[in-house]
């Protein structure tokens, strides 16, 4: 099978990253479970909004990411039997594109640049399977859509979903 694994908020921990530099810079208590059902941003008082919708444009903002848990011994053992893409609408941010490339070879390095789909609108790919957190980029696939949970999209509904990369590796295994 082919299969199209998004990076951030799937293999990539920004969400986490999001509380994480809100915190230390404006001196905050900011939890994930403060967040669900929204994007970090929406959750923290107005004057502080932009600081956070920026951070995706700081140098070393993506390079520094955590890999979610379990992502990288699964998606490999997944590599195995099945042509596995990376796939990131990262020309949303042009900075991205270096760091996004350096943090594959440093967790995913089994994952082979001709694997590595660094990309604008998802509509483009075909192929059988599409792991996303983010339900526009699954509405318009023509495989089988997987919504990764997330802590922003834990009220979208009529998704077959993935909670955590355990649960991949029943679906896909
Ligand atoms: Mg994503």
């Amino acid at each position: 099978m082919t299969i199209f694994v998004d990076m951030d908020e799937v293999i990539a921990d920004t969400y986490g990253a999001h509380i994480e530099i809100y915190n230390e810079e404006f001196n905050q208590q900011l939890s994930t479970e403060m967040c669900l059902g929204h994007e970090v941003w929406q959750m923290v008082p107005v004057e502080h909004q932009e600081s956070i919708r920026n951070h995706a444009r700081r140098t070393g903002f993506f390079r520094d990411l955590k890999p979610i848990e379990d992502s990288q011994s699964i998606l490999k053992e997944i590599s195995r039997k099945n042509e596995v893409y990376i796939a990131s609408a990262a020309m949303q941010f042009p900075n991205s594109l270096v760091e996004k490339s350096d943090w594959l070879d440093q967790h995913f390095s089994f994952i082979p640049w001709k694997n590595r789909i660094l990309c604008g609108n998802k509509h483009i790919l075909q192929g059988d399977i599409l792991i996303d957190d983010r339900s526009y980029n699954l509405d318009t696939f023509k495989g089988r859509p997987i919504l990764f949970t997330s802590p922003h999209n834990i009220n979208n509904n009529g998704y077959e979903r993935a909670n955590n990369w355990l649960a991949i590796a029943e679906m896909l295994l």
